[in-house]
């Protein structure tokens, strides 16, 4: 059931004991929203903690909170009274919704491809950040901002924006930025400490770098990762971010395959929507940015994703 921004305060305020949990895979937005809600309930004397279903990269330990982040557990579940999943459709939280015995699931989105199946659904694809959101309900409670909080709606607000360069970027999230400033934000801290990357990884980058293939006809480009070599570098995050920059690629795409028939997506575009690319193979994102999962060997989900690229970019001749 879809709900307004003040029913979606609603339901938070008469929660006591409430659990946040987001993606898989987590990003800035993903962890940086969770532990920004986190603190703002806790401000209000209630009961918060958030769990998320997949390693936390070390970068996020800049955010207060992050140690306090926990490993849902199927075999111990959590009593609460409100699970809220944050940044994400409920699917992609693990085995989070089964480890956690809650009366009621509050969903709170920025994907346009949100499928809507929580009991309580808020999705605003305008916001550049699902931290946006979380900036949008301290205004809709009696919350008084903290550093902490700012610390961490910052960080997702940053990191989904490309620090405010993409054009998801809105006045409106550049106004609650400022307003993170105000309650203690200092930009660089957050910054370096997100940019910083162990020496292996900036020569993985090199290495994925020349790795790189363009196709329909230099519209589109890719790095194509087979297990081996995912299983090797540590952090690919950054390598989608060098080849969307080509000249004349509208397109570009990362893909890693995680296991023998499972490869991880992801896409960036200048304007074809990626989004539906993503949800034809069950994934789904932005109209600039999305992802999905293809459970198919290497090379047959490099040619699938590849046709599936190249008929978007004809299509859109
Ligand atoms: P990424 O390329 O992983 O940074 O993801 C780009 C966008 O697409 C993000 O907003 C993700 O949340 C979304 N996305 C990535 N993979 C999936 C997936 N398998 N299903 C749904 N959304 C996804
Ligand atoms: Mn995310
Ligand atoms: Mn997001």
């Amino acid at each position: 059931m879809i709900v307004t921004l003040s029913e979606t305060a609603a339901i938070l305020a008469s929660a006591q004991r409430v659990v946040i949990t987001a993606h898989e895979n987590p990003d800035g937005d993903a962890i940086g929203s969770s532990l920004g809600l986190m603190h703002m309930l806790r401000s209000l004397g209630k009961e918060a903690c958030v769990l998320l279903d997949d390693d936390i990269p070390a970068i996020f330990s800049v955010l207060p909170g992050y140690d306090i982040i926990r490993r849902p557990d199927e075999k111990e579940p959590v009593e609460a009274d409100l699970l809220v999943v944050l940044d994400t459709s409920t699917d992609r939280t693990g085995c989070t919704l089964a480890a956690v015995k809650a009366e009621h699931l509050l969903n709170i989105d920025h994907h346009q491809t949100n499928d809507n199946s929580a009991e309580y659904t808020y999705v605003a694809p305008g916001r550049a950040a699902t931290a946006e959101i979380i900036y949008d309900l301290t205004r809709e409670l009696p919350v008084k901002l903290t550093k902490d909080m700012a610390m961490c709606i910052y960080t997702g607000l940053a990191t989904d924006s490309g620090f405010f360069r993409f054009s998801n970027t809105t006045s409106h999230t550049m106004r609650a930025a400022a307003e993170m400033l105000d309650h203690g934000v200092t930009p660089n801290v957050i910054s370096e400490a997100l940019e910083q990357k162990p020496y292996q990884t900036v020569r993985d980058i090199g290495e994925a770098i020349e790795m790189a293939e363009l196709f329909a006809d230099g519209h589109a480009a890719g790095i194509f990762l087979d297990e081996a070599t995912t299983a090797r570098m540590k952090s690919t995050e950054s390598f989608i971010g060098m080849i969307r920059v080509i000249e004349g690629v509208d397109i570009a795409v990362v893909m890693k395959a995680k296991e023998k028939e499972l490869c991880r997506v992801s896409m960036r575009s200048k304007g074809i929507d990626v989004s539906k690319i993503a949800l034809q193979f069950g994934g789904g994102g932005h109209t600039r940015a999305a992802g999905c999962t293809l459970l198919m060997p290497f090379e047959d989900a490099k040619r699938t994703i590849c046709e599936a690229i190249s008929k978007a970019i004809w299509e859109n001749k």
